[in-house]
């Protein structure tokens, strides 16, 4: 058996139950095979892969709360902090009722080598709760982040663990994380990312993740003799990577046609409309038949089905595992051209399978959607400086960050014989980086 077999076998054997991180190590290992093959021996008697598939630390803790009855709530709370060779932890914190260790592990994970891809010094981590914000009072979630923060502050900092914002942690939640961290503390230090702008926040962070999967898209499709202007898109997800990828896609003249949230999903033949979308979204925190009522044109569909509509470039923006085999092929058919990653990890390994095979450019979520982490880094770099930098000016080095991953992932896949395999691409080219650092850093 090879060594990229023994590990994946060594990884399931060793982290029961936990069938995302499991994906995720495969997904990635298997798609290092040729780095791995040319350096085997060395990867092996310094315990590489092994060691990269091991978190520095896992850390679980009990989160208790009391909600607007008076009544005393428990969550669970993760932070997993799996690699700092090449800077400090950096990931978001998903607050979501899923959220358990094994799917912490499997961003966290994927995390690492996405960071490596943006070229800026930044390590692997992620974070969370099973609590679930939906449904709650302000009180109860300002409740909820400040005793999250009573025992995460021990283990974060600007130079240490900077976490952000996920599915569930947008600016209101990591404002109360960031008032009760200053107030342990006692320091103002830039120790969270995707803060408000009046406290050291960045601008065009709220627009990163989306902007950035479109400007990598565009690059993807003029390397491969096409454009977004004129094209259908259909967009998974309502949240502030679909919102975002949405604005962008009408602004490169594409036409996105969809979006979806937990219950069910909308389509718009007219296209989108973004304002009404971010209202219902974003400032009523609605669910999707407010935005059907109000727009004549959106049809409302109960469940899943965004994947069955006619369109040239699919972006799933909404959550793992969100695009199976069955989704795939009807994109196919319906001669879907190219599908780009918003979320982590949304399409299942089948379904990437089956994409490539069929000459669907696809664009994996840790190169497509690295926008949102690139553009933190931005922002843990302007609060080192104490500065602010202007929209354009972040939104200007989002757009060159995004155009260098693609061609650094496009340029490792023809290196090792794989041209146009854009998921070993980004998994190489995120690997390489990490992989010299922890070779140089010694046994640690
Ligand atoms: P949000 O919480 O803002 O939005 C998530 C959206 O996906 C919501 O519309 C939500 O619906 C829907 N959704 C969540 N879970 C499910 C589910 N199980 N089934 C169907 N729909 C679901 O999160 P983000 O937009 O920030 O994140 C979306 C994805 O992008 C995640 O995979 C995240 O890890 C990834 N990502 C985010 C980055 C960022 O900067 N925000 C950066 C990089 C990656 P509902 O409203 O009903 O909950």
């Amino acid at each position: 058996m090879g060594y990229v077999d023994e590990v994946i076998e060594r990884v399931i054997a060793k982290n029961p139950g936990e069938p995302e991180f499991h994906q995720a190590v495969k997904e990635v290992l298997e798609s290092l095979r040729p780095v791995v093959e040319a350096n085997e021996a060395l990867y092996r008697r310094e315990a590489l892969l092994e060691r990269i598939t091991e978190p520095d630390r896992q850390i679980k803790f009990r989160v208790p709360w009391v909600d607007d009855k008076g009544q005393v709530q428990v969550n669970t709370g993760y932070r997993v902090q799996f690699n700092n060779a090449i800077g400090p932890y950096k990931g978001g914190l998903r607050l979501h009722p899923s959220v358990n260790v094994g799917i912490i592990k499997f961003l966290g994970f994927e995390q690492i080598f996405k960071n490596s891809l943006t070229s800026l010094p930044i390590g692997g981590g992620k974070g969370g709760s099973d609590f679930d914000p939906k449904g709650k009072s302000d009180r109860e979630v300002m409740a909820f982040c400040q005793s999250f923060m009573n025992e995460l502050y021990k283990y974060i900092g600007a130079d240490e663990d900077v976490p952000a914002g996920d599915i569930g942690t947008g600016a209101r939640e990591i404002g109360y994380m960031f008032g009760q961290y200053k107030k342990i503390r006692g320091v103002y230090e830039g120790v969270l990312t995707g803060k408000g702008l009046s406290y050291g926040g960045s601008l065009a962070r709220t627009e990163a993740t989306g902007y950035g999967l479109l400007y990598l898209t565009e690059e993807m499709l003029k390397c491969n003799g096409k454009d977004i202007a004129g094209k259908t898109i259909a967009v998974s997800g309502a949240g502030n990577v679909a919102i975002y990828a949405i604005q962008k896609a009408q602004q490169l003249g594409g036409k996105p046609v969809t979006c979806s949230d937990s219950t069910g999903w909308i389509y718009d033949p007219e296209g989108i409309d973004v304002a009404l979308l971010k209202e219902v979204k974003e400032v009523k925190r609605a669910r999707l038949t407010e935005y059907a009522a109000a727009r004549p044109s959106a049809v409302y569909h109960e469940g899943k089905g965004v994947w069955t509509v006619k369109c040239d470039i699919a972006l799933p923006c909404a959550t793992q595992n969100e695009l199976d085999l069955d989704d795939a092929k009807a994109l196919v058919a319906n001669g879907c051209f190219a599908v780009a990653e918003g979320a982590n990890m949304p399409t299942t390994l089948e379904a990437t399978k089956y994409l490539q095979e069929n000459k669907v450019l696809f664009a994996p979520g840790k190169a497509a959607n690295a926008g949102g982490v690139a553009t933190s880094a931005l922002e843990m770099s302007q609060n080192s400086e104490r500065l602010s930098w202007s929209f354009e000016e972040v939104d200007a080095k989002l757009k060159g960050i995004m155009v260098n991953i693609f061609h650094n992932l496009d340029d490792a896949a023809k290196k090792y014989g794989h041209e146009g395999d854009y998921v070993v691409g980004a998994n190489i080219a995120g690997f390489e980086k990490v992989a010299t650092a922890m070779l140089a850093q010694g046994v640690c």
